[in-house]
């Protein structure tokens, strides 16, 4: 088979992970990106450019055999206008409905997934309405652009909307229910081109400030009907958007069951653990599927911890002193709450691979906490 050509809109760590996935199956990262200094630069060709520029768009999709995107907030009409181009996978709809909070949760909603209760707040009396409505203790989120606990703001009395007023108001926003969650789980999925679709195990995960710290696969003690039910609203999801490619959708599991947080049309966080700990990765049936090509295994490989590394950067001969860790650096300068690498801890026992990931967090600082704004 000759080089596959794949273009992919975005070019941060999730596009360095595509591109090492690419090299041993003969396939060609090539990255569009705004700004300079993307941690793919070393690795693949890479334009700079706007996402929306036509002849941006035109340099980018020349001889391409298909286009992704690792970088959620790409305008859809740029995607749109790939399109024109060439093939794009997942297409323009599913990252449409990822990138509005409101429309999201209406989506999850339309198709029988269980969410927190929620509001739309467009103004100053539309939040008291909200509050009325989803009650206390409560999260004010933006409906777009927010990520890793950005744009979100906790409100757990009458007296904190004023605050959270002046932090995010004129924007479109949405009032949320708290969920005092027993943990936190995601399942991700993948979806060939005709239609094939495998998942991985869910997982547990664990957050603070808002950003990812901690995933542990495949999440221990789960109820196999919870797991069965968390593949099945992805399935849900992937079956409405037609979807070709990684999805990752992110769940709460509460007293009132399984509720939808999120989804995220692209390969994701909680699932790097699938570089050493499962029989394929991520990334690479990202590839495989958005290529036409055979979806490949998504079991297990034992039990793996993924811990993020946040802002400072551990020192590396200890990390790898630790037997089954596997160290990724992104190549990006360190700043706070900023994801800079992250280390995989891998073992046949899940008890094993916990007692060595609680070694390597040793080494690590201790996240900050608190939702960000
Ligand atoms: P998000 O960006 O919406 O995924 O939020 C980031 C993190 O904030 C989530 O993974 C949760 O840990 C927390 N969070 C967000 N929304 C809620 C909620 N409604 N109830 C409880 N925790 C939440």
């Amino acid at each position: 088979m000759s080089m596959l050509r794949v273009g992919v809109l975005g070019a941060g760590q999730l596009g360095r992970m595509l591109a090492l996935a690419g090299y041993p199956l003969g396939v060609a990262c090539r990255f569009l990106e705004p700004g300079p200094g993307a941690p793919v630069a070393p690795l693949a060709e890479l334009l700079e450019g706007s996402f929306e520029d036509p002849e941006a768009l035109d340099r980018f999709a020349a001889g391409l055999d298909v286009a992704t995107f690792e970088f959620e907030n790409v305008p859809a009409g740029a995607l749109q206008a790939l399109a024109e181009r060439c093939p794009v996978r997942p297409g323009p709809r599913a990252l449409e409905v990822g990138q509005d909070r409101l429309d999201e949760k209406c989506f999850f909603r339309e198709l029988g997934i269980p969410v927190p209760s929620f509001e739309a707040v467009d103004d100053r009396a539309g939040l008291e309405r909200a509050v009325d409505s989803v009650g206390l203790p409560a999260v004010l989120k933006t409906r777009r652009l927010g990520y890793d606990g950005k744009g979100q703001v906790v409100l757990r009395e009458i007296t904190d909307l004023e605050q959270a007023w002046r932090r995010l108001g004129g924007r479109g926003l949405l009032l949320e229910a708290w969920v005092p969650f027993h943990r936190e789980l995601a399942v991700i999925a993948a979806r060939g081109l005709r239609g094939e679709e495998t998942f991985y195990p869910v997982v547990e995960t664990e957050h603070s400030g808002g950003i990812l710290r901690r995933s542990t696969a495949p999440a221990p003690d789960l109820d196999p009907d919870i797991s069965a039910l968390a593949r099945d609203y992805a399935s849900r999801i992937l079956g409405a958007l037609d979807y070709v490619g990684i999805l990752a959708l992110e769940l709460f599991q509460s007293r009132e069951g399984l509720l939808a947080n999120e989804m995220a049309p692209r390969v994701h966080n909680s699932a790097h653990w699938t570089l050493e700990g499962a029989e394929t990765s991520q990334f690479e049936n990202h590839l495989r599927a958005i290529c036409g090509l055979p979806l490949g295994s998504t079991s297990p490989v034992g039990c793996s911890v993924m811990l993020n590394l946040i802002g400072t950067l551990p020192d590396t001969a200890r990390v790898l002193a630790v037997p089954g860790a596997h160290l990724h650096l992104y190549g990006k300068e360190p700043r706070p709450g900023r994801k800079l690498g992250h280390i995989t801890v891998r073992a046949d026992e899940a008890s094993r691979a916990r007692e060595l990931a609680e070694r390597v967090e040793a080494l690590l600082e201790p996240p900050d906490a608190g939702i960000g704004g």
